[in-house]
């Protein structure tokens, strides 16, 4: 694994059944048999940003990106990791989830599963909608060499009381041999 914007990437464990997962950090994956490449919230531009949970890296000197800035996607960084796309399954679309997406989508002509806002973070940014499936959960894809299981689940359960929003999606990838 090598760092990225202060975190790390890269190839983790073994491929077992052909099956090669890259981890792209934060909650980024790429999963791949080598007929189908799966993004799961791919975000590789790591905003820099302060938050609750992380203190800015000392040694990046990027601009601090606040509520009021316009987010960028850092493009260089993503075509340096990522060549292509089948799908790209977003469990929601916050920043650190989301923001990349459209234009590894343009890039790769990926279909892109995710929640309503999800669809519409997609749309304002220009993917035409028949590259995009809205999910709420419970709903079961077969696509060619892949299943995908849409399992609705809490966001910040433990940081806050689970009320009133719709939950983000998590999914349940299978390759079908
Ligand atoms: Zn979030």
């Amino acid at each position: 694994m090598r760092p990225i914007n202060g975190h790390q990437i890269g190839n983790v464990g073994s491929e077992r059944g052909g099956v090669q997962l890259k981890y792209l950090g934060t909650a980024g994956w790429e999963i791949t048999d080598r007929r189908t490449v799966v993004l799961i919230d791919p975000f590789l531009s790591r905003l820099r940003r302060v938050t609750p949970n992380d203190t800015v890296d000392p040694a990046d000197n990027r601009p601090l990106f606040d509520n009021a800035a316009i987010a960028q996607s850092e493009t260089a960084t993503i075509d340096a990791h990522i060549q292509r796309a089948d799908f790209v399954l977003m469990t929601h679309a916050h920043y650190d989830h989301a923001v990349d997406a459209p234009y590894i989508e343009c890039k790769t002509g990926a279909t892109t599963i995710g929640t309503e806002s999800t669809y519409h973070f997609a749309r304002a940014q220009g993917i035409p909608a028949d590259k995009l499936i809205v999910v709420r959960g419970g709903e079961d894809y077969a696509f060619e060499g892949l299943s995908v299981r849409v399992i609705p689940s809490l966001h910040d359960v433990l940081r806050r009381a689970p009320n009133a929003s719709l939950p983000p999606a998590i999914f349940s990838t299978r390759s079908r041999t």
